[in-house]
């Protein structure tokens, strides 16, 4: 039975710290506190999907290896407990990875991004994890003639490297197939899949801690020398190799200043309306984006909800957390009546949650991975974490443990160092960047062309030679 508060009713939207798939997947009891000093092989400080995976390969490379976790609030209730769900590979960074590594490492990269797709629903088969794992193509769609132009540049990328099928234009026709919105055409990626969240990030902290991974909760790292020596507020841990693995409060730790920005990405959620996905022809469980720079991504789940995100909220301030990269009303609303403008059937439905979280914005879009001394640090995802964490911690696993290989040979690792520029200008700058890009998408699903002030503004990070998509 349909709620009978209408779909665009603010009250009946519930704006949550954690999200609904934290609530889904029910709640945790905190490990304790670590308790003045402590020691470790390998110390990895941040429990979201990066610490978890480091700490998990870290253990299937050597199972003696002692592997002490930090985290400073509750493992898995940052971003990686509440994101949209995308199980992704990099085969869309292709055309930024081609500019910057060229064609035959661009290749190396896109193709071990898989792993992360394979390895997430291998994983959860093995630990007999339910997490909703579903492989599904992911769906570009365009809502603009701007949009179905950018689509095209993935497409003729993988198809320069010999992998046509890895990124596949689709004729309008072809996108209403698989969802009738009324898109104008996009394209499709092949390798891909959707997680319910919370279940991958709570069943992964579950089977670290049954395979006797040490994880202390409610413990923040204040400082962290270049020795393996961590600071907290109890005591210090002495490790003979640290994992960073912090996400957007990396640029927080002395060293990293310039090293990422911070935005939001918000999600609304809707009530059950399988009727509407079925009336869509939306039932094959394909994750969809359209081509926006600040993208709209939608996903649908099990119980025939959909979840739509936008990646359009506010800039943060260096590392630091602010409430409103978490819980942020105006951008949730505007979240929540783009949903309605992209399908109307939802008129009399009810969204019931609200919740968004920080995005570390890679100077390149790309995450990177490195090492400083025994400091080992992954981060930058740009709202792409889920697959790629995978990957980063099989990566950041080989370099606790100093094993190089084809992974720690990646483009990926040590790149050529590109820097944000610093606090304040950073802030001020990307808001007014934002600003401008939304407008920019605005007009261009108008299908008018942005105004000059703004395509200067927008086109800014290009010409600093920072990459945003599109
Ligand atoms: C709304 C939203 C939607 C998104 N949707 C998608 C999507 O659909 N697909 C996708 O691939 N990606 C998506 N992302 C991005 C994705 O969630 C992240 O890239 C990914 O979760 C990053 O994992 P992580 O382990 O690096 O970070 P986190 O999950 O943030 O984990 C970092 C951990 O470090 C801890 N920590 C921070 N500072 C300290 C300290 N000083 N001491 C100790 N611990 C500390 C935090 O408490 C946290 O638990 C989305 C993000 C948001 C916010």
């Amino acid at each position: 039975m349909p709620d009978a508060r209408p779909a665009g009713d603010d009250a009946a939207m519930r704006h949550t710290r954690y999200g609904w798939w934290l609530e889904e997947a029910g709640p945790v009891e905190a490990t304790a506190p670590v308790e003045g000093d402590a020691s470790a092989d390998v110390l990895v400080v941040g429990a979201g999907y990066l610490g978890l995976w480091t700490a998990w390969h870290l253990r299937q490379l050597d199972p003696g290896v002692d592997v002490l976790v930090l985290d400073a609030g509750l493992a898995g209730h940052g971003p990686s407990g509440r994101n949209g769900g995308f199980v992704s590979t990099l085969w869309d960074d292709v055309p930024i990875l081609r500019d910057r590594v060229g064609d035959a490492r661009a290749l190396e990269v896109a193709r071990a991004s898989e792993r992360g797709v394979a390895g997430i629903g291998a994983w959860c088969d093995e630990q007999g994890v339910d997490a909703w794992y579903r492989a599904a193509p992911t769906l570009l769609v365009a809502t603009s003639e701007a949009q179905l132009a950018s689509t095209r540049e993935g497409v003729d990328a993988c198809a320069a490297l010999g992998a046509p099928d890895e990124i596949r234009l689709l004729t309008a026709d072809e996108v209403r197939d698989r969802c009738d919105a009324g898109f104008l055409g996009g394209a499709v990626i092949r390798t891909s899949a959707t997680v319910q969240p919370a279940r991958l990030a709570l069943g992964l902290r579950a089977e670290a801690l049954a395979a006797g991974i040490r994880l202390h909760e409610r413990t923040p790292v204040r400082r962290l020398g270049r020795d393996g020596t961590a600071t907290t507020a109890r005591g210090r841990v002495r490790a003979g190799n640290v994992v960073l693995a912090v996400n957007s409060t990396t640029a927080a730790f002395h060293g990293y200043g310039l090293a990422h920005a911070v935005a939001s990405s918000h999600l609304v959620l809707t009530e059950p309306v399988p009727d509407v996905l079925e009336d869509l022809g939306w039932t094959g469980g394909e994750p969809i984006a359209d081509g926006r720079t600040l993208l709209h991504y939608m996903r649908t789940t099990p119980d025939g909800r959909i979840a739509f995100g936008w990646g359009g909220g506010r800039m943060g301030f260096g590392g630091r957390r602010t409430a409103r990269l978490e819980v942020d009303p105006a951008a949730a609303r505007i979240a929540r009546d783009d949903l309605l403008r992209f399908f109307p059937q939802l008129a009399g439905r009810c969204v019931t949650h609200a919740w968004g979280g920080p995005i570390d914005v890679s100077p390149t879009h790309l995450p990177i991975f490195g090492s400083r001394g025994r400091v080992h640090h992954g981060f930058g995802f740009t709202g792409n974490g889920v697959g790629p964490s995978y990957l980063g911690g099989e990566i950041l696993a080989r370099l606790a443990l100093d094993r190089r290989d084809e992974l720690t040979r990646l483009a990926l690792v040590d790149p050529d160092r590109k820097l944000m520029p610093p606090e304040p200008l950073r802030w001020a700058g990307g808001t007014a960047i934002r600003a401008a890009l939304v407008r920019a998408d605005a007009a261009e699903d108008a299908g008018r062309r942005p105004d000059p002030v703004t395509r200067l503004v927008a086109g800014l990070p290009r010409r600093l030679g920072l990459r945003l998509p599109r």
